[in-house]
């Protein structure tokens, strides 16, 4: 199983790709994570990323495509992937489509603007393992502390109000448009997000005709 998840930052799709990583037992290839892990361990594309993301721009396209290019074609990736947070333009779409990899189904969680501001605005992060928590919704055990490995929680510097919104009005623009090229495809299957995480997975699933 091959699975592009395509939604808004904040929509869930970390959680989701988590969900059907486990259900399918296939990795999930984020792009967030491979970017932030590059940036706490100073290589070279971490560096180059960190201005990018702290202000919530995306990454240049031929940089996104190479890195992507590789992960993919690690042993792992063998019998599918999830993957979350790639594509993320038109042209890094047309890329994999360019490529020989085949992608089974595009899932699009679907979740209004005035929700994510809000779910991003309390979400926080482990330091140590990049578990991610909310203030309201999903608090861990201890405050301020991952219920996983002790780590501190802490928010993204992308996560700040006015850098939410520029994520936003960039997936709109940039990322959105995704969604009619898939279509057109055939390849695109929608589940609405709900208020649980459980509840979007089992709509997840159905869509996806599991
Ligand atoms: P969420 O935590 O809900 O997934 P998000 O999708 O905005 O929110 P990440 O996927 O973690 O966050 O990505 C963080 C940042 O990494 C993006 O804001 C962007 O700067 C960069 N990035 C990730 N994927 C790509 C991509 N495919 N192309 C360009 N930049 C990317
Ligand atoms: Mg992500």
């Amino acid at each position: 199983m091959r699975i592009i998840i395509l939604a808004a930052p904040g929509a869930g799709k970390g959680t989701q790709a988590e969900k059907l990583s486990q259900h399918y037992g296939i990795p999930t290839i984020s792009t967030g994570s491979i970017l932030r892990r590059n940036i706490q361990e100073g290589t070279e594309l971490g560096k180059l990323a960190k201005q990018y993301i702290d202000g919530g721009n995306l990454i240049p396209d031929d940089v996104m495509i190479d890195v992507m290019k590789d992960r993919l074609a690690q042993p792992d990736c063998e019998h599918g992937f999830i993957l979350d947070g790639f594509p993320r333009t038109l042209t890094q779409a047309e890329a994999l489509s360019a490529s020989d990899i085949v992608i089974d189904a595009v899932l699009n969680i679907d979740v209004a603007d005035e929700k994510i501001i809000h779910r991003l605005g309390g979400r926080v992060e482990c330091s140590k393992c990049g578990s991610t928590y909310h203030k309201e919704y999903n608090k861990p055990k201890r405050d301020g502390i991952c219920d996983r490995c002790g780590g501190a929680l802490v928010t993204r510097a992308d996560d700040k109000p006015e850098t939410i919104q520029s994520r936003l009005d960039i997936y709109h623009q940039t990322t959105e448009p995704l969604l009619a090229y898939y279509k057109e495809k055939g390849m695109l299957r929608t589940a609405q997000g709900q208020e649980e995480v459980a509840d979007t997975t089992a709509e997840v699933l159905r869509v996806l005709g599991d």
